[in-house]
């Protein structure tokens, strides 16, 4: 079967990118190995999709080229993409930080995709796996221009495919693939696979937007506490910088999660320490001298309970601290609270890994495609896009933007 376009990975990039291309007149197909596409966008945003963010800019991204998305975040931007939800009538809300979620559900956002695939008369084929693809290089593709008498195009059939689903050939090949997180929803390392095949440069790989695991005498400590939420600032370094989130995080029983420790987790490195401030509108020791001089009696554990969960207050302080009344704390004591507080680092075991992680950082290279047009700059005709570069977005609907505008560029480009 011969097409224009085929786009592998049926998830957000590729369907957006199959979409585009087919209603600029090319007959495009979508391949995927799982039995259904757009799982990713299924479960996402527990289920209602966090598919956009008002507030977006070029920083919410880590990329070893800092530049490279700025391109197509501004000719694919979140007013676009809000437009054609708005178009399809999906009713969404924020529900905090500019993050945009469906108020029904997640498949609104898939169907919609579906059906402007169907306006570009994609041809969507799931259950398909992928067993080479190969190049025509430039010498055969000579050899055919010299014995072309019909003047039809070589470039034409520059990729062949060989699937499950049978032969296929295409002018245009785009590598929409995702990264490695939840493997059981379809992840796999095709993508990376493709690059090395075709001599483009890859990154290290990892797991990221991931909670952090701990171990030894802080899980068993912590544990007790799993379920407990609380409004943070979590910082680590990053390249010499120090990067701050002030979101909510969440024991567990293997160790740290909620939204700060996801995002903290992008910037964070196996074997460096996380420093938590767990009252970060509030200075414990401006709140001590108020409690003094209302003339407050009550004992310490009371009194933080007002602003901390009580589980987590009455683990955290040491027995002798907690039952003190506030008016007996020392100096020591009240130099301690501050320590533990508003600066409590702690050096996470690991994360926990590609299992639940909600992307991977790393990937593909940028200096190796044309941040306008998403082409492999070596290998004319090759385009990557979405997750599978190394273009990571922070939790908040950042990711999906790049997997729609990414899609959207290289699909008007193919
Ligand atoms: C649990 C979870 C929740 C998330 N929530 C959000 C959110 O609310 N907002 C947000 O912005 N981001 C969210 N993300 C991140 C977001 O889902 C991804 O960044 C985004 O889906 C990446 O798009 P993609 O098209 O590059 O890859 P994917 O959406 O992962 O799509 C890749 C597709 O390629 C297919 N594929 C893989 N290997 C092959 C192969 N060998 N052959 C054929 N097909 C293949 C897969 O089956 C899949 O359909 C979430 C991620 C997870 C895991």
């Amino acid at each position: 079967m011969h097409f224009d376009v085929i786009v592998i990975g049926g998830g957000a990039a590729g369907l957006m990118c199959a979409a585009t291309a087919g209603q600029q007149g090319k007959r495009v197909a979508l391949l995927d190995h799982a039995n259904k596409m757009g799982k990713k966008i299924l479960m996402s945003g527990g289920g209602r999709c966090n598919f956009t963010n008002m507030y977006l800019e070029p920083s919410n991204y880590l990329c070893s080229n800092p530049h490279f998305c700025k391109s197509a975040l501004s000719r694919y931007t979140e007013w676009d993409f809000i437009e054609l939800v708005n178009r399809y009538q999906i009713n969404y809300h924020e529900k905090t930080l500019g993050q945009l979620f469906c108020d029904n559900k997640a498949n609104d956002i898939l169907q919609m995709l579906f059906a402007e695939c169907d306006k570009g008369k994609v041809k969507r084929i799931t259950d398909c796996t992928i067993s080479s693809v190969a190049r025509r290089d430039e010498s055969d593709r000579n050899q055919v221009d010299a014995g072309n008498k019909n003047g039809t195009d070589a470039d034409e059939n520059r990729f062949n495919l060989e699937t499950s689903c049978g032969k296929f050939s295409c002018a245009s090949l785009v590598i929409a693939s995702g990264g490695l997180s939840i493997p059981t929803m379809g992840a796999s390392g095709f993508g990376y696979q493709i690059a090395e095949q075709f001599g483009l440069k890859l990154l290290p790989r990892r797991a990221s937007l991931v909670p952090f695991t701990l171990s030894g005498k802080w899980l068993e400590k912590l544990q007790p506490l799993a379920g407990v939420a609380i409004d943070c600032t979590l910082s680590c370094d990053s390249a010499g910088r120090k990067i701050a989130f002030n979101e909510a995080m969440l024991f567990t029983h293997r160790g740290l999660s909620g939204p700060a420790v996801l995002q903290i987790s992008n910037y964070w490195q196996l074997g460096q320490p996380v420093e938590f401030d767990f009252l970060p509108s509030d200075n414990i020791t401006a709140l001590i001298n108020e409690w003094r001089e209302q003339g407050n009696k009550q004992e310490l554990k009371n009194l933080l309970a007002q602003k901390l969960p009580k589980r987590f207050v009455s683990i955290w302080l040491s027995e002798e601290i907690m039952t003190k009344p506030v008016q007996q704390l020392s100096v020591a004591d009240i130099t301690k609270l501050e320590q533990d507080f508003h600066h409590w680092k702690i050096i996470p075991s690991g994360t926990e890994g590609y299992r639940t992680a909600e992307v991977t950082l790393g990937g593909i290279h940028t200096d190796e495609v044309s941040s306008k047009t998403f082409e492999a700059k070596k290998v004319p005709g090759l385009y990557f896009v979405g997750e599978v570069l190394d273009v990571t977005g922070w939790l908040g609907g950042f990711n999906f933007q790049w997997a729609w505008a990414s899609g959207y560029c290289a699909g008007l480009s193919v």
